[in-house]
């Protein structure tokens, strides 16, 4: 076996801004091939086209998504700026169809800079009951024909799982690139570049940093000059994750797997225990069987799970009783599980939903929990009780 200069056994944080380039032929060599876009070039040049902390880390991310790239950057929305601008194409730019029920900083994003800004038209598809209808989602492709079709597995707080599968034979049959968001879902329940996506992008920020430490997003994909431009625009609008971020994300992603699967199950054993109690009036898990979308997750997930997300809500005969019920809930966990708005971290988080999506969603007594890995005894009895309180 070759031996390293030091025999370090990873990657370590290579924070240089430039790398040294020896000579004058040595940098126009390295500078004239950075242009082929090689996912690892010959020569790094500068950190922000590329590092070799930041490739070691992707490598471990094409590894989960099963795909020949994987690309990080500084936020989920910048991997979602970046997959998305990659289809841009000036003035010539087709209408695109964003399915409504996603993130609501993309939703921002599509409002002020891809409409406002950039001027790209943009129509949505609405659920109909909580679900995309098929015929709907075909009949609307069908009409606008667009160049790309931007969805997410499971959406935020409903947990609507969408067909991704039909989405992606739809797009196939109607010309359509496909742009997945999977950061509720992960790879861990489902693969959509192995059904035919064309980019998936996650919030790394999520469960694959998984300790609320790191702000960081990744796109993936196998499409050779989809990747070239992707490297290209992440280059040319600066959206590279730096090193030590890099580095701390290639630590954490080791547990993934671990993790992910525990909170899988602390959602699916809180929900059996939730379920139990008339307080709650709805829970909104995907695998339960009321759930809208229950089908949709068991035929897309299998048996992998339904995710770590659970929404519910309270009963009560006006509005005020429901928001009372929630706040009192609220004081009750308040030292366990506590109001942060993020997902994916180790211990069980919230949202109350209506102050953050205002009447969006109906139910004005909803809690958006994120559920963590920690022992579910301690996070069993931290919810009887305060459910027992609130009764
Ligand atoms: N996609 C989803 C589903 C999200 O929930 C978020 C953030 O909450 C993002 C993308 C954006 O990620 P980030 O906050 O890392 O920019």
């Amino acid at each position: 076996m070759k031996r390293k200069p030091v025999n370090s056994s990873r990657t370590p944080v290579y924070r240089d801004a430039g790398f040294e380039l020896y000579d004058a032929d040595t940098t126009k060599g390295a500078f004239t091939r950075e242009t082929d876009n090689e996912r690892i070039p010959e020569l790094y040049i500068y950190s922000r086209y590329r590092n070799p902390t930041v490739v070691d880390a992707e490598e471990e991310i094409m590894k989960l998504e099963s795909c020949s790239w994987a690309l990080l950057t500084q936020s989920g929305m910048s991997a979602i700026d970046t997959a998305v601008s990659i289809f841009q194409k000036g003035e010539s730019t087709g209408p695109w169809l964003f399915f409504s029920e996603i993130y609501g900083g993309t939703i921002s994003f599509l409002e002020s800079v891809l409409k406002k800004r950039r001027g790209i038209k943009v129509h949505s598809l609405n659920p109909v009951n909580e679900k995309y209808d098929p015929a709907e989602c075909e009949k609307i492709i069908n009409k606008i024909r667009p160049e790309v079709i931007y969805i997410e597995v499971i959406s935020n707080p409903m947990l609507i799982i969408t067909d991704f599968d039909h989405v992606i034979q739809l797009a196939g049959r109607y010309g359509s690139k496909v742009i997945v968001d999977n950061t509720f879902a992960t790879p861990l329940l489902c693969r959509p570049l192995e059904a035919g996506a064309d980019i998936v992008i996650h919030s790394a920020t999520k469960y694959f940093s998984g300790h609320g430490n790191i702000t960081a997003g990744v796109l993936c994909g196998n499409d050779r000059e989809l990747m070239k431009s992707a490297i290209e625009y992440r280059k040319f609008v600066g959206h590279m994750i730096s090193p030590d971020d890099a580095y701390r994300l290639n630590t954490q992603i080791q547990t993934f797997e671990l993790r992910f699967r525990e909170q899988c199950r602390n959602a699916e054993r809180l929900v059996d225990i939730m379920k139990t109690y008339p307080v709650i009036r709805k829970i909104w898990y995907p695998g339960l069987r009321d759930h809208v979308t229950h089908n949709e997750a068991v035929r897309l997930f299998e048996d992998r799970g339904f995710g770590a997300m659970v929404t519910f809500d309270f009963a009560g005969n006006t509005d005020d009783e429901k928001k009372i019920r929630r706040d009192n809930f609220l004081g009750a966990v308040s030292e366990k599980i506590k109001i942060i708005p993020s997902l994916g971290d180790p211990k069980t988080i919230l949202m109350p939903v209506e102050s953050v999506w205002g009447l969006k969603y109906p139910e004005p007594g909803m809690i958006r929990l994120s559920v963590g890995f920690e022992d579910f005894s301690e996070l069993e009895k931290t919810v009887g009780e305060a459910l027992d309180k609130i009764k």
